[in-house]
């Protein structure tokens, strides 16, 4: 390789038009993803402080600012659901009738060349704001991970293209990509969040998200920012298994709001065998209420799905 002065690289930095031409890195409306918040109600807009120009819909006014969107050339948006109400598993996150559920069945009925991408976690759902399902003040993973899976193939029978898993738990995009392929939704694909890390820059998410934890804070399953390798490595793990990662500027701290809920247990097939919903204790959920109460409706809709393709 020649060097100066033979070399002189500052030649492609002189004008406008040089630069463009070489240019390596481009961004365009094509580059990016639109967050958008949905929430219950009719006719709701609520705008949000700290995103300018982002706010809560319901999910007609969603479709209205879809509708916007799609004119000026957006070409994907990632869902996230605020529920009218919460309860301690989260349980809204996983309901077929849930609110991001139905803003999607209604965004691919109406938009079906726009991409949907959704947030799949369980703090927007759980009354204690945690990302995972509790024992104790402990976030049990591998329960968590079940119920975030079961989330995640909600999303994919409503017609989602991506689903953005966020919380941080090991193993969760394994298991979503199992499940969602076991259900013959191979073509659902799977946008890792794989290194969150615990950081205040995510505050305006938390007004948008409309929660925020009850107790603690995120440090036991989000990253330290002190931990590059640790970063390094999710993203490795994840990229194996997800083949998405987004870039991101924050991520929120959800806070709990409306934290009485309609109590997963009463849904529950299982009843007092079930040791997640039966008892009262969380355990591992095996033929639990969400797995045994949604499977039928899964079931219809996945056949829905594969009649429309
Ligand atoms: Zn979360």
């Amino acid at each position: 390789m020649t060097t100066f002065p033979a070399t002189r690289l500052r030649r492609l930095r002189r004008t406008s038009r040089l630069r463009s031409l070489v240019r390596e890195t481009r961004l365009d409306l094509g580059d990016f993803v639109m967050p958008l918040f949905v929430c219950p109600g009719e006719g709701v807009v609520h705008p949000l402080e700290g995103l300018p120009g982002i706010g809560q819909r319901s999910v007609d006014a969603l479709v209205d600012e879809a509708e916007t969107l799609v004119a000026l050339g957006v070409s994907a948006v990632l869902l996230f659901g605020i529920p009218e109400e919460k309860d301690e598993e989260g349980s809204g996150a996983y309901d077929e009738d849930g609110i991001v559920q139905r803003a999607l069945l209604e965004l691919r009925a109406r938009f079906p060349e726009l991409v949907l991408a959704t947030d799949v976690c369980l703090c927007e759902y759980t009354s204690h704001g945690h990302c995972g399902i509790l024992e104790g003040e402990d976030i049990l993973n591998d329960v968590t991970v079940a119920h975030v899976a079961e989330a995640a193939l909600s999303h994919a029978v409503a017609g989602v293209d991506f689903v953005a898993p966020s919380d941080m738990m090991d193993g969760r995009v394994a298991a979503i990509r199992t499940l969602l392929d076991e259900r013959g939704l191979e073509r659902v694909g799977i946008m890792s969040y794989a290194a969150k890390y615990c950081s205040a820059f995510y505050g305006p998410f938390r007004d948008a998200a409309d929660s925020a934890p009850q107790f603690g804070d995120r440090r036991s399953y989000q990253l330290d920012v002190r931990n590059r390798s640790d970063a390094l490595a999710s993203s490795r793990r994840c990229a194996i298994r997800a083949g998405r990662l987004p870039v991101q500027r924050g991520d929120y701290e959800p806070s709990a709001r409306g934290s009485q809920s309609r109590a997963t247990r009463s849904r529950c097939r299982s009843g007092s065998r079930c040791r997640l919903h039966g008892s009262g204790r969380v355990r591992a959920p095996p033929g639990c209420a969400v797995r045994g109460g949604n499977r039928a409706v899964r079931g219809r809709r996945v056949s829905g799905m594969r009649d429309s393709r």
